[in-house]
């Protein structure tokens, strides 16, 4: 812009919204740096699945400089971002300090464990690769344990597993939890009592998937104790010790495996932002996706907290929204730098799922509602198109083939080694 050079974009995140966002401003006279930690995008939706040991790692994630090979004016470094300074136009690095001319910030979402005692602590988180690489090699892990294991007692701690959150990550993840051990596990130990096995999913409210339809709702309930899923209503965690679950209503559960799905919060580093936020440390946008008060600082994806006037409720926290949104961001400072009005975001809903087992899936479209086989397949195919990379849609289908036709799963490994400790401690 200045001494005839190209505006130069920086977007943080190379998750959904970052990732679209860097696809629509490529081609356009700006030059564009995208910054992630990691060096590749997690397609995040599969993550329980590698979890369950259903998927491999590798097949969810792809190496960000692979994506935007195609994407001329658009560059990435790999680094921390750890603070923004909004007046003088840096973002700070955990490698170097870089200037921007327009900010787009893409950086997503943490786990929220809403200071309860002890869920940071003992709980297993579902958010990033390496998280639910460590939950797969501890369940699988505890089995090992098991079968060694003759107090009565300890063993039937071992085997309870406690999910909780029932949104789609606690919905999807019990689900897959139950089938692991009652197809592949079963095989794999003879030895153990499969019947002392215990998944729990807890929520705090009185229904799972709250978004979908009543009848959604029901049938995911059904199927899922059908499946051997222990399902407790209003049931609020209070506090989480190494071994225990202790809920509000005075119920306790044994156990050294909770997983953590009740909800996610604004990411961390957002709170050091001189910018508005929410107390769940989201940012406040204007329709624009601008900034409150930096009208060259966009917010796109699950860190924006924008409401829906139609509904008067926040934009929910899902992946068409983040790449709606980052695609918006980019056109409006496209639209900046043209002098043209900007555009408020429109949501187009193209409908929400979630799987649920084997031919067992709920699925809303518009204002039609889908249950059993064609939900599933459904399902299936979407999330096979939104993967990342041709070859990893060509494995992730002939895993699943393979696991629906001769129910194996790919990976029931604890590897790497070092990952698979007998402890809760972060990777
Ligand atoms: C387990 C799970 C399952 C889900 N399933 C579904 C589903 O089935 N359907 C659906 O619609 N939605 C689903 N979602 C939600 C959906 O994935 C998110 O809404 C969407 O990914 C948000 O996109 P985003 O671009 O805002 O953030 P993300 O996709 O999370 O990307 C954020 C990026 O920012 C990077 N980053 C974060 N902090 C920093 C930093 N300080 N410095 C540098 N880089 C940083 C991260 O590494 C990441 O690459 C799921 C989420 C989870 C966790």
């Amino acid at each position: 812009m200045e001494n005839g050079k190209r505006p130069k974009v920086v977007i943080v995140g190379a998750g959904l919204g970052g990732i679209w966002a860097a696809k629509v401003l490529a081609n356009a006279q700006v030059d564009v740096l995208l910054i992630d930690r990691n060096n590749y995008h997690t397609f995040l939706a599969l993550l329980y699945q590698v979890a369950a040991a259903e998927l491999q790692p590798e097949n969810i994630i792809y190496p960000i400089r692979k994506i935007i090979r195609e994407l001329p004016n658009v560059s990435f470094l790999m680094a921390e971002v750890e603070n923004i300074d909004c007046e003088k136009k840096l973002v700070k690095t955990s490698r170097e300090e870089i200037a921007y001319d327009y900010l787009i910030l893409a950086a997503g979402s943490d786990t929220n464990y809403f200071n309860i005692p002890g869920v940071e602590e003992f709980s297993f988180p579902l958010k990033t690769i390496d998280e639910s690489i460590f939950l797969r090699n501890h369940i699988i892990s505890i089995f090992e344990r098991a079968v060694e294991e003759h107090d009565e007692i300890k063993r039937k701690k071992m085997l309870s597993f406690v999910i909780v959150g029932g949104g789609a990550t606690g919905v999807e993840f019990s689900g897959a939890l139950s089938e692991l051990v009652h197809r592949l596990l079963l095989k794999d130990y003879p030895m153990l009592d499969m019947s002392l096995v215990k998944v729990y999913l807890l929520e705090a409210s009185d229904r799972l998937l709250s978004a979908m339809p009543e009848n959604c709702r029901d049938y995911t309930a059904k199927h899922l104790k059908m499946m051997g899923v222990n399902v407790y209503f209003n049931a609020f965690v209070q506090r989480i010790t190494k071994d225990e679950v202790y809920l509000r209503d005075g119920g306790l559960i044994q156990t050294e495996t909770v997983v953590w799905a009740a909800g996610v919060c604004g990411v961390s580093f957002a709170k050091k932002l001189e910018l508005k936020k929410t107390p769940d440390n989201r940012i406040n946008v204007l329709p624009t996706l601008q900034t409150v008060h930096y009208e060259n600082i966009y917010t796109a994806g699950d860190l924006a907290y924008l409401i829906d006037e139609e509904v008067g409720r926040p934009f929910p926290m899902v992946a068409q929204v983040a790449l709606q949104q980052g695609a918006l961001a980019a056109k409006n400072i496209m639209r900046h730098l043209n002098g043209e009005p900007l555009e408020s975001f429109k949501y187009n809903d193209l409908g929400s799922m979630a799987t649920i087992g084997r031919h067992l899936a709920v699925a809303k479209i518009g204002k039609k509602t889908y249950t059993g086989l064609f939900a599933w397949l459904l399902w299936l195919v979407v999330h096979l198109i939104r993967l990342v990379g041709y070859r990893n849609r060509v494995i992730v289908f002939i895993n699943w083939m393979w696991n629906y036709f001769i129910y194996e799963r790919a990976i029931p490994l604890i590897y790497p080694s070092k990952t698979a400790p007998n402890s809760k401690k972060n990777i």
